[in-house]
């Protein structure tokens, strides 16, 4: 007899046939010639001696190895030599739905019932397999999937090896198969999640890799070793490649110290990084990336493996710097723009200003504080009012802002500047901020006032001229006269001192004087119809506008001796017809003698001059000017031809502008203030007429 290992750890002896065989021991079996044996001792021919209590131990032993057999969750089974299957187990059975017996009805030998009952794709395997294990006495291994009773296919693991017998002939083949569905099932997932896994990491558009420790190789992924064999010649040559050889081949030259500096750093203190370089292209060109190291950990925290992912972040980077020196030429533009240029939030609070304005104002642009109240203190102090108003405005409702005002320099100096702003919205319309600009007009405003200055002084010296003309042609006019009156005041003075006087001659003469008299005065009357009697150009005008037209025309010089200009006007006027031309020299002269009489330094308070317009009780439109001046000193007369208390005047304005006004029906007189200054005011009536 033989012992051996067998079918699931088993120990089992055999009977040779010439023993004595114990018929039918375990029938379920069907084998007399094998016993399995649960314990240590193998079961010995028995001598039989008492027949009935040996055949009840052969039964009881019998029916626990049945039992072991059945309950072993397994399938055992047995082939004959040719490979006709002669026993399956209970749980075999159960599982095929199908016992030995049952395979002689069909018509097919056993061998061909068995192999039908494995899956069709392994069918032709299992066949060749257990044939070549058949013929040669291997041991057969294979993992298959069986139909079970139900037609479901699970996945076995099966084994079988063969018994011999004496003469080394094989009289069994002992098979055992177990259910691997589960565990196949969870092997093919996990090689599936394997795969993904592995899918993903070669597609992810990053270059990753991994080591344990730096002297051992690297493990890359798909497009790092891609990118390795597109740029380093003989790759694939290098056998274990380490990181830093690889590094230095990839690595732009004057980047790789740094990278190795900061790698070896990293292993040293076991913390992660993040480290751009620039690495070589297939093209010969080399681009930005982006590493990020960070090591992996055990449960004690020791360091296991380190990972390193790469990107690549050129564009990125180039569109940075692109980005860099797009701004560094816009604000380059805006500081050597030769303006001043501002930025304001939406409530006025000043966030930027340009190079240009911060010299100007000597402000330091870093000092956020100082440009925050940078706007209170560089106006003029007679034009913040009306900037804050103007601003304030704007502000509110969202209109352009555009004004002249003066701004401190540095250096204490006051310029004229133009501002104008305009807001930046949002798509809901919300203004978002204010940009600003504001340019140095001051050498403009000076030339101008050095202009009109001349002109005026022209001007002058026009009237002057004609002034004089007119002078000499009334002297000629009135001499005549004047001359004839001496001489016949003379004759008549001698006719009546003779003795005896001449009387009826010197009333001749008298006569003559008187009539002179009278040619002298009409000379005048002659003067004063030619500015009433000048052409009439009459249109119809609005009052308001004219005098708003004269206000622009003056203000530079107006706002340049520092004087305010309030007007007053009634809206909605009835248009009057006049003489634009004459009627805007009246109004012209009239603000003119107000600003010369604020201008002086005798005059202190506020250098004010109102402007008012308003319809009049007598259905005409009445017209003050009111100033803080001087007042006047010889009020009864101003309107004397010639009359000035000034050192360039000529006298001639307001008896001009008298005589205009008359000639237009209208009245102009003057008076002092009660407090300060004078008001000349005139009427113009609403129906044209042609006073003489
Ligand atoms: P001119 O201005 O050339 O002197 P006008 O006829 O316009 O000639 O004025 C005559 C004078 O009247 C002035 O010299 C001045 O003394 C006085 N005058 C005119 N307007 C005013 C005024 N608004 N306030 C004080 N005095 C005035």
């Amino acid at each position: 007899m033989r012992c051996g290992k067998g079918i699931a750890g088993l120990s089992y002896s055999m009977i040779s046939p010439t023993q004595t065989s114990i018929e039918s021991g375990i029938r379920s079996v069907e084998d007399p010639q094998l016993c399995f044996v649960g314990q240590e001792q193998p079961i010995m021919p028995i001598e039989i001696q008492d027949h009935k209590p040996v055949v009840e131990a052969l039964r009881d032993r019998e029916q626990e190895l049945s039992q072991l057999i059945n309950m072993v969750p397994s399938h055992l089974w047995r082939l004959t030599p040719e490979g006709e299957p002669t026993f399956f187990n209970k749980r075999m059975v159960d599982f095929l739905g199908l016992d030995v017996p049952d395979m002689d009805r069909r018509g097919k030998s056993r061998l061909e019932m068995l192999v039908e009952t494995v899956h069709p794709d392994d069918a032709a395997e299992f066949r060749d397999t257990l044939n070549r294990c058949l013929v040669s006495g291997e041991h057969f291994t294979m993992r298959y999937r069986l139909r079970r009773a139900d037609g479901l296919y699970r996945w076995m693991s099966s084994r079988a090896e063969p018994m011999r017998n004496h003469a080394g002939r094989i009289v069994h083949w002992y098979g055992l198969c177990h259910d691997i569905d589960d565990q196949m099932h969870a092997e093919e997932a996990l090689r599936r999640s394997q795969q993904q896994l592995q899918q993903m990491i070669d597609a992810v558009p990053v270059r990753i890799w991994s080591i344990t420790s730096l002297d051992d190789p690297v493990y890359f992924n798909k497009r790092y070793q891609d990118h390795f064999r597109a740029v380093i010649a003989d790759f694939e040559a290098i056998e274990d490649p380490r990181i830093e050889t690889l590094l230095q081949e990839l690595i732009y030259p004057e980047d790789a110290p740094e990278v190795q500096r900061t790698l070896l750093n990293c292993f040293e203190s076991g913390r992660g990084t993040v480290m751009r370089f620039r690495w070589l292209e297939k093209d010969g060109a080399y681009r930005w990336a982006e590493c990020r190291v960070e090591p992996r950990r055990d449960q004690d925290g020791t360091i296991v493996q380190w990972y390193g992912v790469s990107l690549d972040i050129d564009d990125e980077v180039r569109a940075q710097e692109a980005l860099r020196n797009r701004e560094r030429e816009l604000s380059l533009l805006v500081d050597m723009v030769p303006s001043n240029l501002w930025r304001l939030t939406p409530e006025g609070e000043t966030t930027l200003a340009n190079k240009h304005m911060a010299d100007f104002l000597g402000v330091d642009l870093q000092d956020k504080r100082q440009l925050a109240v940078v706007f209170d203190t560089i106006f003029h102090p007679d034009d913040v009012d009306a900037v804050s108003d103007v601003l304030g405005r704007c502000l509110k409702t969202g209109e352009l802002f555009s004004m002249k005002y003066r701004l401190r320099r540095h250096d204490g100096v006051y310029r004229w500047m133009s501002g104008r702003a305009e807001p930046l919205r949002a798509p809901d319309g919300g203004i978002v901020q204010w940009f600003g600009l504001c340019h140095d007009i001051d050498d403009q405003v000076h030339a101008e006032e050095a202009l009109r200055r001349a002109s005026e002084q022209l001007a002058r010296a026009t009237q002057a001229a004609s002034l004089a003309e007119l002078s000499a042609s009334i002297a000629h006019e009135v001499n005549q006269p004047l001359a004839a009156i001496v001489a016949n005041s003379q004759a008549c003075h001698r006719w009546l001192s003779a003795a005896p006087p001449n009387v009826e001659r010197a009333k001749i003469t008298a006569e003559r004087i008187t009539r002179d008299a009278n040619s002298a005065a009409d000379v005048v009357s002659r003067i004063r119809a030619l500015f009433r009697q000048a052409p009439q150009t009459r249109s119809s005008e609005d009052v308001n506008h004219l005098i708003g037209e004269v206000c622009r025309l003056m203000a530079d010089g107006i706002a340049a001796k520092g004087i305010r200009v309030e007007t007053d006007l009634e809206p909605n006027l009835p248009p009057v017809a006049l003489d634009r031309v004459q009627v805007q020299q009246v109004f012209l002269n009239l603000v003119r003698n107000g600003v010369e009489a604020m201008d002086g330094a005798m005059v202190d308070g506020a250098r004010t001059l109102q402007i008012s317009s308003r319809r009049d009780a007598i259905d005409a439109i009445r017209i003050e000017v009111r100033d803080a001046g001087t007042g006047f000193e010889h009020a009864e007369r101003v309107f004397e031809p010639f009359f000035t208390t000034k050192q360039n005047g000529m006298g001639m304005g307001l008896a001009i502008c008298r005589s205009i006004i008359e000639s237009h029906g209208g009245r102009l007189w003057m008076a002092n203030n009660e407090t300060r200054g004078a008001t000349v005011a005139f009427t113009l009536p609403l129906k044209a007429s042609e006073s003489s």
